[in-house]
């Protein structure tokens, strides 16, 4: 029995259309689609309609309760035939649905931005001189793709400040040396760290420019793993009534009535193993913010 969901003949047709037959893997971007070189009435083609979940169980990113999705254009992206097969190494561990959907998203735009658009190689323009008058030669340059990239840059930019409204950078050093100091922080940074995760999960939040997407993607992808570890190990206890916001603290039942040194061996021992644990996921979470941060400041700052 074939209990592979395949999409539609439709479905593929309009995939490949909708991304002009170029790969949706934003640092890719490869034509699929060529003359033959041998007959006239052919052309020579390599892209593929990849599924997004799989299309049987056991498949890449299979989800079992998407039925109802699984043959749709939803879960479908155009890929060069690297990068699909790409996508599905390790049975597909290395590239999230989420990751996949932004790749598509993206892809959407920047076909839509470069619709009716001249490759600019060929684009012979009038330039105005510093006076305002018109130079009588015209010039060559790459005026085209140069408004483009301001665009884009100007996207990606007021993104960016979105986003710091969220989490700004002294947010995120002070929330990094509260848990590495001593394994305590404040409710509020908690739930700043789960915005800035929701924030740019949203599509509609990506960035243009694929290296920052590429960190932020890496960024909020191990944001789950520490929030998860917060809310499982850690206790609500209002250590400090006087503090607008509940401390919250790693295991405190073991701290509660004493201190860390006088603490029973063994208790101490989870803590330590538990807190280095902590911190692991932490310095992950912090690396992937600076490395997030480095790639904003040099393409849209320098
Ligand atoms: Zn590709």
């Amino acid at each position: 029995m074939n209990n592979r969901d395949n999409f539609p003949p439709e479905v593929v047709k309009i995939s490949k259309l909708q991304a002009a037959f170029i790969c949706s893997r934003p640092t890719c971007r490869r034509f699929t689609i060529a003359p033959s070189l041998s007959d006239d009435m052919l052309v020579q083609y390599n892209g593929k309609v990849a599924h997004i979940a799989a299309a049987a169980p056991g498949g890449p990113r299979y989800d079992q309760n998407g039925a109802t999705e699984r043959a749709r254009i939803s879960n479908a992206i155009f890929l060069c035939s690297n990068c699909a097969d790409l996508i599905d190494k390790n049975n597909g561990k290395d590239y999230s649905v989420e990751t996949l959907k932004n790749w598509k998203e993206t892809h959407r735009r920047w076909v839509l931005d470069n619709l009716n658009k001249a490759d600019s190689s060929d684009t012979t323009i009038t330039s105005h001189n510093q006076s305002g008058g018109i130079t009588a030669n015209t010039v060559n340059i790459n005026t085209v793709s140069q408004i483009k990239v301001d665009e884009n840059r100007k996207h990606d930019i007021d993104i960016f400040l979105k986003s710091t409204k969220v989490l700004n950078e002294d947010q995120m050093h002070n929330f990094y040396s509260n848990l590495n100091g001593d394994g305590a922080c404040l409710i509020e940074e908690v739930n700043r760290i789960d915005n800035i995760c929701q924030f740019f999960k949203k599509t509609g939040n990506s960035f243009i420019n694929p290296q920052i997407n590429e960190a932020k993607l890496n960024f909020v992808k191990d944001i789950g793993p520490l929030t998860n570890f917060i809310h499982l190990n850690f206790d609500k206890w209002p250590y400090n009534q006087q503090a607008r916001n509940f401390n919250i603290q790693l295991k405190p039942d073991y701290l509660r009535d004493t201190m860390y040194k006088q603490m029973k061996i063994e208790d101490r021992q989870k803590w330590d193993v538990l807190f280095d644990e902590l911190k692991t996921l932490l310095s992950v979470v912090f690396d992937g913010y600076n490395n997030f941060r480095k790639s904003i400041k040099h393409e849209l700052y320098l």
